[in-house]
């Protein structure tokens, strides 16, 4: 595995939830980072069906761009009785003409597993893959994953996306209720990014 080795990182995504959270995982390593969008980045289309896919395309539009390394996160949620929806798409449906609408996503979420009768408790996972991508075309995947259930009513207004349905595995509270530095240590994120700090920086 290429370890990283310069003292400046490109994160690869245009969505301040994760951006937030990236930087906050990567404070303690001195390292100067910065967004797509500070380098005036479009952010590029998601075509593929996997999170490594999409990851792999926004980390590699983004070091081609800045000709520095480049750190993408792909994530979702998969909800079992949903055979894995929203999955990849989770984003996607959230969008409105006018934005993103989360507490829409949810409903609909929330309605479908009504509608089918899912018993409880409605399994799901937050899922992401994190790729490290280098100018020179290399890169590394970290797959990562938090078990759990949805949850109604939305509960909390911390983090962002999804999190006020997803109570994990062994909490009370939902990723919307926890303290930021609690989800931290055990979200997606965290999972994907310890796996990224023992491939390439230990
Ligand atoms: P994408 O990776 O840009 O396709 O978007 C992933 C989507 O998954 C985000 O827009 C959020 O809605 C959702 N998501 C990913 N990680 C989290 C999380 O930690 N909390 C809540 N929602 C998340």
């Amino acid at each position: 595995m290429r370890k990283f080795s310069g003292d400046r990182l490109v994160i690869a995504s245009h969505n301040a939830g994760k951006l937030r959270e990236i930087a906050a995982l990567l404070d303690p390593y001195g390292i100067t980072v910065s967004s797509a969008a500070d380098h005036g980045l479009a952010e590029p289309a998601e075509t593929e069906d996997t999170f490594a896919g999409n990851a792999r395309i926004k980390a590699h539009a983004a070091a081609r761009g800045t000709g520095l390394p480049a750190l993408s996160d792909d994530s979702g949620i998969t909800v079992e009785a949903l055979n894995g929806a929203p999955g990849v798409y989770t984003a996607d449906w959230a969008e409105t003409p006018e934005g993103r609408d989360f507490p829409m996503a949810m409903t609909r979420v929330w309605t479908l597993l009504e509608e089918k009768n899912a018993p409880a408790p409605r399994r799901a996972a937050f899922n992401c893959t994190l790729c490290l991508a280098w100018p020179d075309g290399h890169d590394e995947l970290f797959e990562g994953r938090v078990n759990g259930q949805v949850v109604w009513p939305m509960r909390g207004a911390q983090g962002f996306g999804f999190d006020p349905i997803f109570l994990p595995d062994g909490e009370t509270e939902t990723f919307g209720e926890m303290d930021p530095i609690r989800k931290h240590e055990m979200s997606h994120r965290a999972d994907a990014f310890a796996k990224f700090v023992k491939g390439c920086f230990d």
